[in-house]
């Protein structure tokens, strides 16, 4: 591949730099800016964290007649939600089989369901709210040989547990699905897709300050004081709420120990190409599906609706890769499509990923009771959160409006924080990711 930049991965990860690296702020306009916090104000809920969890809350909030103030630390979707790679899928980041051993048939179908209704609920927005984000349909989970292909099998077995019966491409059809000699198997979903995340995130902070809700970005919490109305301090001014959600994903700086430890920021880096000529750009994925495959460190890729490849993978503990991002994604482009090997990367950018130690996302309160049973959490998307945020924040608002039902199914999900403690667990975790990476080779 033709690489022709020379940026750090710390730059590149940088949430501040969202407009100069990522590849969607182009055709994202900003059209609404965010006055910060001054001064001391009031709301029915406060809501931390300007990414698709907290807006998605933040207007579910707003049409059950609360006042709703959001405070984001940077600018809105300068998160994972504006930089991701634009992949709704339904489910959830973790095999299905792994909610069923903890909470049994029954509330893994509710659990399995609320994927499904995350992802027509990202339509339901579009056309309620007129967001153009470049929805295009179709999702190949794929394998990269014949042991993986046995595991997408499992895949479908299972799903079909839950009503679900995705297409199994086997090996003689999958050169008809993508262009590409490193798959031998794909399962194919036509309700999954994939859209433009910039302009899906700010599409919904328009439809939240259309429904009364106030945003104010530049406007990180620093400390939550804990009573019954709790308070969000942030450098200048303070906001006091009947209730709290904590949205700030793998970004949230500190102002929730017990809850950081439950989760591990690990980069995952994005390119996109130049815009590719019309008939290439078809011929990669013909039915235009977004597509990832199924190793425990992935490759995922789509083609956008300017004919560029974004393409996603790899990861890092941290900054833990100061140098060559560009170049891993370069090789494994052309590892995936050898006949872009020509082909000029334009941008480089990288995001965090909240990962929890079994991928089963994190929902709950502080506290079951007293101080901190009026501060809720989401977190824990770990690399799935596209349209799972989105139903995250329907039923925190839910909860909050009396029905617990869905919100406590999601929290008795059981979590351990990471071995290590604050000082060591981003080196248990490169041992963890260095283990998984030797499985994909054994594997390969
Ligand atoms: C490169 C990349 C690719 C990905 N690809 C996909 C994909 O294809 N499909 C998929 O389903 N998922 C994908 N994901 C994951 C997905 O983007 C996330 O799960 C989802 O966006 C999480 O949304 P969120 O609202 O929880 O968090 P975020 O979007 O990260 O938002 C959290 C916000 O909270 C703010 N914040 C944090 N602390 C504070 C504070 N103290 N005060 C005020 N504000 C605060 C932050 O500034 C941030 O804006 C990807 C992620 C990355 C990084």
């Amino acid at each position: 591949m033709v690489l022709d930049m020379d940026e750090s991965a710390a730059a590149l990860l940088r949430a501040d730099d969202l407009a100069r690296h990522c590849g969607y702020a182009a055709s994202a306009r900003r059209e609404q800016r965010f006055p910060p916090l001054e001064g001391g104000r009031v709301c029915d809920v406060a809501v931390v964290g300007g990414g698709l969890a907290g807006l998605s809350a933040a207007i579910e909030l707003a049409d059950r007649g609360f006042t709703v103030t959001l405070l984001e630390a940077r600018d809105v979707g300068s998160g994972a939600s504006g930089r991701n790679g634009g992949q709704a899928l339904p489910g959830l980041a973790c095999e299905p089989r792994l909610i069923e051993a903890q909470l049994g048939l029954e509330a893994a179908r509710i659990v399995w369901d609320a994927g499904i209704e995350a992802l027509d609920l990202i339509h339901r927005r579009c056309e309620r709210f007129a967001i153009d984000c470049e929805w295009r349909s179709g999702h190949l989970l794929t394998a990269v040989n014949t042991r993986r292909a046995r595991r997408l099998r499992a895949t479908a077995d299972d799903l079909q547990r839950y009503g679900d019966a995705p297409r199994f491409i086997g090996a003689a059809e999958i050169g008809d699905w993508i262009a590409s000699p490193r798959f031998v198997a794909a399962l194919h979903d036509a309700r999954a897709g994939h859209l433009q995340p910039l302009k899906y995130t700010l599409g919904l902070a328009r439809a939240a300050t259309s429904l009364g809700v106030t945003i104010h970005e530049r406007s990180a919490v620093v400390r939550i004081v804990a009573g019954p109305r709790p308070r969000l301090q942030t450098p200048s001014g303070w906001l006091d709420a009947g209730r709290v959600l904590l949205a700030g994903n793998a970004y949230l700086q500190g102002i929730a120990p017990q809850l950081e430890r439950r989760i591990m920021p690990v980069a995952t880096y994005m390119a996109a190409t130049e815009p590719l000529p019309e008939a290439l750009a078809t011929s990669l994925v013909p039915s235009g599906a977004a597509v990832c495959d199924n190793n425990f460190v992935l490759d995922y890729f789509r083609v956008s609706a300017d004919r560029r490849l974004l393409f996603g993978g790899g990861d890092s503990v941290g900054t833990a890769m100061p140098r060559g991002a560009k170049e891993m994604l370069g090789r494994r482009i052309t590892r995936v499509f050898p006949q872009l090997q020509r082909t000029r990367i334009e941008s480089v950018w990288g995001g965090y990923v909240d990962l929890t130690l079994n991928l089963a996302p994190d929902f709950g309160r502080l506290s079951a009771r007293g101080d901190g049973a009026n501060v809720y959490y989401v977190q824990g998307f770990s690399g799935h959160g596209l349209a799972l945020t989105g139903l995250a924040g329907r039923i925190v608002a839910e909860a909050m409006a009396g029905d617990a039902t869905r919100f406590d199914t999601f929290a008795r999900l059981q979590h351990r924080s990471f071995p290590g403690g604050a000082r060591f667990r981003s080196a248990a975790l490169q041992l963890g990711l260095a283990w998984y990476r030797l499985r994909d080779a054994l594997a390969a």
